[in-house]
């Protein structure tokens, strides 16, 4: 993508009304828009950004069995009244709203009963399952405070995979795959030494849920790790009893602020029986569907690799997720500098390497701040100097200086053989 073409622009301001600062680097770099408290525009930088997230999550759930669906945002009261959520009282953060005639809808806040009563039409033996049914869709909730921009939204990018299963052995063994596919994905988005799975609280039908925590001065959560055996507990289940159970030393265990990236929950038969879907066994009895919910915050795992990573002279994002590998610069217009800038921009391109090429008229300066604030991963200047030189000057976004280097080193280093 040429920067000419590019409709935002970065600021120098840094917004007033955010105190995040992953959401004002976000902001000031163009990555997103605020319409409101809690609510985001993803701009064409960040929206890039947040597709390759999801891709990311999308690649280990096919890597699971996952079957991707994409359910309605608008939803039926009454399959949430068979399960006893539809209530303010039980679930406090619905949105809500209401068709012309008054008939009241819910908006996607989760997907536990669309999901399972669509079932009724897929499933009637044990041939039938398991099954694995996921979506990467917006998520509405009535949040008392959004906070931290991206990481606490009223609307915001959630993966959530529901597991059918036939019995509870089959369950446990996906839901440990499950686990480590979660483990997988932090790894890829370059936070897996910094994440814990950890105890929660759980519900009805276990005692414990798994949380995906990384470590964070911005967490809202507070958890106990155990740095040997890579766990954690969360705060809300942190008792000398469970400390017993689970083995744990509560002297080995260190405190820390986290983010919650990620929540996996066995849930029994709870919802498949409320809404009465079954499936028939070799012996032709009625069985239950043992049910298992797995989320992960996309849109808050943005905000918290931007805030993860950043320096003090912007963002700085891992290659699996940059809007682009390359920041070519052009400085100035001098016809063989165009020359040889628009060569490499059409080479990489052609390499499938993603490239911002700033061909605008502005200082240098001002290409090299943007380049830092932007957080692109390897930057590349063509200018007078290096067309003389022959060679071009490269440096990766956290070194201290540029270097001049050959093309054919370039291109090596840029992961195409020449
Ligand atoms: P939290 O404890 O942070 O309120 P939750 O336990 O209600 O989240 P789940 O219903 O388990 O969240 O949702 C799955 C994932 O979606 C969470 O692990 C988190 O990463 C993300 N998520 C939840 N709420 C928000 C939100 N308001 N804004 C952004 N991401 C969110
Ligand atoms: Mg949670």
């Amino acid at each position: 993508m040429r920067l000419s073409q590019l409709f935002t622009k970065t600021s120098k301001t840094v917004p007033a009304d955010e105190t995040a600062r992953s959401a004002q680097l976000l902001i000031q770099a163009g990555f997103i828009h605020k319409e409101m408290a809690g609510v985001y525009a993803y701009l064409p930088l960040g929206k890039q950004v947040l597709d390759n997230i999801a891709q990311i999550v999308r690649e280990e759930m096919n890597g699971i069995g996952g079957n991707e669906v994409s359910m309605s945002i608008l939803q039926p009261k009454d399959i949430w009244e068979k399960t006893g959520r539809w209530d303010n009282e039980k679930v406090d953060n619905w949105f809500k709203t209401k068709l012309l005639n008054g008939t009241e809808l819910g908006i996607s806040l989760t997907n536990e009963e669309p999901i399972t009563d669509m079932l009724h039409e897929f499933i009637s033996s044990y041939k039938d399952l398991p099954i694995y049914i996921y979506q990467i869709g917006n998520k509405f909730r009535n949040e008392l405070r959004a906070k931290s921009g991206l990481l606490r939204g009223r609307e915001f990018l959630m993966k959530d995979l529901y597991s059918f299963s036939r019995n509870q052995a089959e369950h446990d063994e996906f839901y440990e795959k499950a686990a480590e596919a979660y483990m997988r994905i932090y790894s890829r988005l370059g936070i897996g030494d910094s994440t814990y799975r950890t105890y929660a609280s759980g519900g009805i039908f276990s005692q414990f849920s798994d949380e995906f925590q990384v470590l964070s001065d911005v967490g809202e959560d507070t958890i106990y790790v155990d740095e040997n055996r890579r766990i954690a507990v969360n705060k809300e289940v942190f008792t000398d009893e469970i400390l017993t159970q689970l083995g744990l030393n509560r002297d080995e265990l260190v405190e820390q602020r986290a983010v919650e990236v990620g929540n996996i929950f066995p849930l029994g038969s709870k919802y498949s029986d409320a809404l009465g879907v079954y499936f028939t066994d070799e012996q032709g009895g009625q069985q239950s569907i043992i049910m298992g919910c797995y989320g992960l915050g996309i849109s808050r795992l943005m905000g918290l690799l931007a805030e993860h990573f950043a320096d003090d002279k912007g963002l700085v994002w891992p290659e699996a997720v940059a809007p682009a590998k390359v920041y070519l610069a052009r400085l100035g217009d001098n016809p063989d500098v165009v020359k040889q800038a628009d060569e490499l921009y059409n080479l990489l391109t052609a390499a499938d390497i993603q490239v911002l090429y700033d061909d605008r008229d502005v200082r240098p300066g001002e290409k090299f701040a943007d380049a830092d604030l932007l957080g692109i991963p390897h930057r590349v200047v063509v200018s007078d100097k290096t067309v003389s030189s022959g060679t071009y000057e490269w440096k990766r976004r956290k070194a201290q200086a540029a270097e001049q280097v050959s093309a054919e080193q370039l291109l090596k280093t840029l992961g195409i053989d020449a």
